[in-house]
């Protein structure tokens, strides 16, 4: 049911029907070669991180700062190299999430978000080393307690930067102990959110500790310059691509909501057009973060799948009601204008490399295997789902597109709470359901529980982990 429309758009979406549908040539070298393109890409990233590291260590070394003169002195040389390197891993960790084009690309969203949560566990952990090597180490050369070293350090002017550094690490305690998933999941996102942007107080704020108390920085020009260089790098990536690059493509797209489609109970679909969407160059199985230019909606960006193939001309995402944001979907204005930052994800026929298929959706994650569906070719199954039959969205077009290009489609309807429901997508049913499953690249796609248990039973019906591509509806 159409909720409501912009009418000039209503020719467009007529001329979309079946040239939507419509099957595209197979793809030649099954993603073979972008995959060695990823990998070959991957290596640099990781020889980039690795090099830097070394190059930092190197210079710390040659500065004269690893002394094993006494116990004191180990300790502080120890305290001295965590810290450095959670600086380094500080400035990783801005630059994971910088949404940079090239690097999501290569790595993928989620798979940095991973990276990300890793990397921030590693950081503060070096944080931490750093403070309690630096106390003690400090105590043991003056020959104080440890107390009196913490209230000289604190208060005695001796070492400048020490409230700054203090209330930085406070604030990298505060983003990490919220991420820990059970206190995530009492708070509210945004508030998640508003404290992991203290992140980036708490990193400038170790900045101003560094230079002036941190001795290799002081003492060796080469290696100041050196730190310089990688902050500035790092403040550039962020300003270019987490502020300039969505400002310049909400002038380019003039992205605007042009229907709101009802496809079921608490689902819409909103279509939205703009100019020059060619220049997106945005694939099927991509999502984008999303920004409505309404009172109320315009501070947050969601990320939503697109749910159809991008044609040029518009986009459509389709979206459950799972929270407050998502509830109000039905009731956008027609005309709202939109910025889109994206697109992102390597869920994609791209990552693809075996010409047999399998895509697993669960729920709401069928929005990005229904766009995928337009563009895949060659033998694709595709496993559908759902907690009962009101919930199957788009049925009509996964019939239509399962007969235009020949795929086959299986619904699994039924409760997970009943005993036959539980037995559903077990490694067993699935090589029931697919008995060549282990020949396949295997796409799953849901809300993270069901992504997490399926990507598992996956492995146990025998795909091997290169060959799942896996998409969480949770970041
Ligand atoms: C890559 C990706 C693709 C997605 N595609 C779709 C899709 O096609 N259709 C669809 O219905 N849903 C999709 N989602 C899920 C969707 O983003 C969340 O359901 C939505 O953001 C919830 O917002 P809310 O304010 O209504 O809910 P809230 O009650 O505020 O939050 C519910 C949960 O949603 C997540 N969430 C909330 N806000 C954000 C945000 N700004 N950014 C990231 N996560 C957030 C959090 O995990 C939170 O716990 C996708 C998620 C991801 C990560």
């Amino acid at each position: 049911m159409i909720l409501s429309l912009d009418w000039s758009y209503v020719v467009e979406m007529a001329a979309l029907d079946r040239s939507r549908l419509a099957p595209e040539p197979l793809p030649s070298a099954v993603g073979v070669r972008q995959h060695r393109r990823r990998a070959a890409g991957l290596s640099v990233v990781w020889a980039v991180i690795l090099g830097n590291a070394a190059v930092m260590v190197w210079l710390w070394i040659h500065g004269g700062n690893w002394t094993l003169k006494s116990s004191g002195d180990v300790l502080t040389s120890i305290a001295r190299i965590t810290g450095l390197l959670s600086a380094y891993l500080a400035l990783i960790q801005v630059i994971l999430l910088a949404r940079v084009p090239a690097l999501e690309r290569l790595v993928g969203f989620d798979r940095l978000s991973v990276w990300h949560r890793w990397n921030g566990h590693a950081c503060l952990d070096l944080v931490l080393a750093h403070v309690v090597f630096s106390v003690w180490g400090y105590a043991l050369l003056d020959k104080f307690s440890v107390p009196k070293e913490i209230s000289t350090m604190l208060g005695g002017g001796i070492y400048p930067g020490m409230i700054t550094a203090t209330v930085g690490t406070a604030l990298l305690i505060a983003v990490v102990l919220t991420s820990i998933v059970i206190v995530k999941r009492r708070l509210r996102y945004e508030w998640w959110y508003a404290v992991h942007l203290l992140a980036y107080a708490g990193i400038a704020l170790a900045w101003f500790h560094q230079i002036p108390t941190g001795n290799e920085l002081v003492l060796d020009k080469v290696a100041a310059a050196y730190w310089r260089s990688l902050v500035i790098a790092t403040l550039v990536l962020i300003v270019v691509f987490r502020l300039v690059a969505p400002a310049v493509a909400a002038l380019r797209y003039r992205l605007r909501v042009a229907a709101v489609v009802e496809e079921g109970p608490g689902v819409v679909s909103l279509w939205i057009t703009g100019r020059g969407l060619d220049r997106l160059h945005a694939r099927p199985g991509q999502f984008f973060l999303w920004r409505f230019l309404t009172r109320g909606r315009w501070s947050k960006a969601h990320p939503f799948s697109l749910s159809a193939a991008p044609d040029g001309r518009s986009l459509r995402i389709t979206v459950k009601a799972l929270g407050d944001d998502t509830a109000r979907m039905g009731e956008m204005p027609i005309g709202t204008r939109v910025v889109a930052e994206g697109p992102f994800g390597v869920f994609t026929d791209g990552s693809r490399r075996r010409e047999k298929v399998l895509l697993i959706a669960g729920g709401i994650g069928i929005t990005p295997v229904r766009a995928l569906l337009q563009e895949m070719r060659g033998d694709v199954v595709v496993i559908y789902r759902v907690v009962t039959a009101e919930d199957i969205l788009f049925r009509k077009e996964l019939d239509d597109l399962a007969e235009t290009s020949d795929f086959e489609l299986h619904y699994i309807v039924g409760d997970h709470a009943t005993d036959e429901g539980r037995t559903y997508l077990s490694p067993d049913h699935l090589r029931e359901v697919v008995p060549d499953i282990a020949e396949r690249d295997v796409y799953v796609c849901g809300p993270p529980g069901l992504t997490n248990i399926v990507t598992r039973h996956v492995r146990e019906a025998g795909v091997r982990r290169s060959h799942i591509h896996a998409e969480r509806f949770a970041l």
